[in-house]
């Protein structure tokens, strides 16, 4: 139960004055559908209004305070005119103007002969004063409500300004004094507010530098946060082992050895040593939790099966989830060889497939299936193992913890969990995110795989990359085409995968396919199946051929609107190539001028292939809320901290966390009651469940 401390920070934001359906939508849009959410929502800038100059020497251009007395108005003629009313101090006059304005509702804001204190930027208009659409107008007596500094928080379409500060002011009210939940002795060190002081601190910037992350008051925000993270990952943690106690299993080798015979290449170091730690894992009592790191086309694959093998050897059952259908059958087919090698039966589940499901489930059950490969699918309530000893997690960032967790149950005896991850993470990320698991990494590529000569071009030179195209087609190539979305849309001016397939199918011929995310699945697959028959030479595609797809014979790369994507999803596009042994290269298409970001990320990508730097650039290039480009990412996302900058505090919150466990395993002691109204405030409700009472 959430303390009821916190209950007023819980509330929907429809119970805030003002807030009707339209803005609760727009607002749990950008915030969240809390208070709570709305209290975390920092300003991204500050307007000052603290200039108050007398009128005649009021900066033009500036944001000025003023106070007036309201002279004349003069309502607008036709719609094109607009509304003017003079006003005047002791040393000029100054003209406000409204367009499309409510002669009503302004007669009421600034009746003639009151004073009024306004608030905007003072322009010249011939040889008088004026000022657009005052910010604030206000009466004498009102001018404690006028924000002299007001904070500027980021907005959506639709949503203005104004009504969002009325609404966090709101939520900010609703703030209750907390416990305090920190060492006093490390608060004073850092000099640190009350968490609840400095948030609303947060909400009342004075200058750019308050905004910034290294502000004390941020510091203990983005601290508070990150410690409630590292907290509930140490549980989760200590959860899962608790609940593996006694599992070991020993593989013999033989079934691993078959397939190592089998194998067209020789593993490579970094993959025997992953091999060698997954399999100690294995054996150890404790339940296994590792995530294997690494590169795309490091060769992860070969590594899970190997590792699945060992469970089989041991007498358990083996699943292997992949993130999509497409995904899913790749691996099925691609281990079919090794699987038969070595003597073992696969089968696979998917969501999609009606046929057999009963027959794979029976078999499941009876243990006549000893690896099942699929999808989602796997999680189903009806699939029941006779014995899974090993569960891996193909592209774990589209999982994320919960799944993780429901894993558990699966078999009836918690499972070994290794969790693979192509989007290599910086070590301060990791962290956050995997907390809870042992880390394997991947370094380095499989020998004979050539570095991708990449090149950045404007789209005005289109017609080059065609002609490009044509020619290297013409000698046998296979290339992906990339774009963005799927239909034109009238608002952003995106290169559609359909209108762009159309054309490259008139320059280049029927040997153009498409795929994107809207395609039914088998759809989807007959198309992928063409492009790596040959039937196709040309594949253009949104971004769903991003995960794990596996083509060797493609080795051009073109990506449309690479400006607009992430350089760890750009890094992804470009290791879809490079995989056989022809010589293959990329070409990052950017329309319209170059931003200061773009443009650094796009040089990234020139000057380095190795994911790990790709993915520290990244996180220093656009900070950890848009690491991996989409919300759906399964990392956490921080709202009060910014690991580009707060690196440093997430390890101090590593240790602190790790400390207070140590000390107050099931947070009982009067701090550790604080620090569950911690968890609470920060979402982590799932952690606390696994402490005893109290
Ligand atoms: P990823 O880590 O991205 O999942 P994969 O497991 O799909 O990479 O491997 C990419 C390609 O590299 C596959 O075609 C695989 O057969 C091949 N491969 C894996 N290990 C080696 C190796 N040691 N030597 C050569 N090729 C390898
Ligand atoms: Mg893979």
């Amino acid at each position: 139960m959430r303390p009821t401390i916190l209950n007023p920070l819980f509330a929907e934001i429809r119970t805030l004055d003002g807030v009707g359906p339209k803005l609760e939508k727009l607002i749990s849009g950008i915030a969240g559908p809390r208070l709570v959410d709305l209290a975390f929502d920092l300003p991204v800038g500050v307007i000052d209004r603290s200039y108050r100059p007398k009128l005649a020497e009021a900066e033009i251009g500036r944001i000025a305070t003023v106070s007036v007395n309201v002279l004349k108005h003069t309502p607008s003629r036709d719609r094109r005119q607009p509304y003017r009313v003079l006003c005047s101090d002791e040393t000029s006059t100054l003209e406000l103007v409204f367009f499309h304005a409510h002669a009503d509702y302004l007669n009421k804001q600034l009746p003639v002969g009151s004073r009024r204190i306004v608030s905007g930027k003072i322009e010249r208009f011939r040889d008088a004063l004026q000022m657009t659409h005052p910010d604030h107008i206000v009466a004498p007596e009102d001018e404690g409500g006028l924000p002299l500094h007001e904070p500027v928080y980021a907005l959506t379409e639709g949503l203005t300004l104004k009504p969002l500060s009325k609404a966090i002011r709101g939520a900010l009210a609703k703030l209750p004094e907390l416990p305090e939940w920190d060492d006093p002795a490390f608060l004073a060190a850092r000099g640190w507010n009350g968490f609840a002081s400095a948030l609303r601190a947060a909400h009342m910037p004075e200058n750019e530098g308050d905004l910034r992350s290294e502000t004390p008051v941020r510091m203990r925000l983005a601290f508070d946060e990150l410690l409630a993270n590292q907290l509930a990952l140490l549980l989760i943690r200590r959860q899962m082992r608790a609940a593996a106690k006694g599992r070991s299993l020993r593989g013999d080798g033989r079934l691993k050895a078959k397939a190592i015979a089998a194998l067209p290449f020789a593993l490579t170091g970094a993959q025997l040593q992953a091999i060698a730690e997954i399999e100690a894992d294995i054996a150890a009592p404790n339940r296994m939790l590792r995530l294997l790191q690494g590169d795309v086309g490091a060769g992860k694959t070969v590594v899970a099966f190997l590792a699945l093998l060992n469970a089989v050897e041991a007498g358990a059952q083996g699943a292997f989830m992949a993130p999509t259908e497409i995904l899913a059958r790749q691996h099925m087919a691609s281990l079919a060889t090794l699987a038969t090698a070595a003597g073992v039966r696969m089968a696979l589940l998917t969501g999609r497939e009606r046929s057999g499901r009963d027959a794979t489930l029976s078999a499941l059950a009876k243990g006549e299936i000893d690896i099942l490969v699929g999808t989602h699918a796997l999680f189903s309530e009806d699939v029941t193992f006779a014995d899974l000893g090993l569960a891996v997690i193909d592209e774990q960032h589209r999982f994320g913890v919960h799944q993780r967790m429901l894993l558990q149950g699966k078999g009836g005896r918690p499972a070994d969990v290794l969790v693979m991850t192509a989007t290599p993470i910086p070590r301060t990320l990791a962290l956050t995110a995997y907390g809870d698991m042992d880390v394997s990494r991947l370094t380095g590529r499989p020998p004979g795989r050539k570095p991708v000569a990449t090149r950045v071009l404007s789209a005005d030179r289109l017609d080059e990359v065609i002609d490009h195209l044509r020619r290297a087609i013409a000698g046998g190539a296979r290339a992906y085409w990339v774009c963005p979305l799927v239909e034109e849309s009238e608002k952003i001016d995106l290169a559609a995968a359909e209108e762009r397939a159309a054309l490259l199918k008139r320059m280049l011929g029927p040997i153009v396919g498409l795929v994107h995310g809207r395609m039914k699945g088998a759809e989807r697959d007959a198309e992928m199946a063409r492009f790596k028959a040959g039937e196709t030479a040309v594949l253009v595609a949104t971004t769903v051929i991003e995960v794990g797809v596996d083509v060797p014979e493609a080795t051009i790369m073109v990506v449309e609107h690479a400006e607009r994507f992430g350089l760890a999803q750009l890094h992804q596009l470009r290791g879809r190539v490079g995989r056989g042994s022809g010589k293959s290269s990329c070409l990052l298409i950017y329309h319209g001028k170059l931003g200061e970001t773009a443009k650094a990320r796009l040089k990234t990508m020139r000057e380095t292939d190795d994911g790990f730097v790709i993915a520290e650039e990244d996180l220093r290039l656009r900070g950890a809320g848009e690491l991996l480009g989409t919300r759906q990412s399964g990392l956490p996302e921080f709202r009060l901290a910014d690991l580009a900058v707060h690196a440093d505090l997430l390890a101090a919150a590593r240790d602190d966390a790790q400390l207070i466990l140590a000390r107050d395993p099931e947070l009982q002691s009067p701090r550790g009651q604080t620090l569950r109204v911690l968890l609470y405030l920060f979402g982590r409700d799932e952690a606390v469940r696994y402490l005893r009472a109290g």
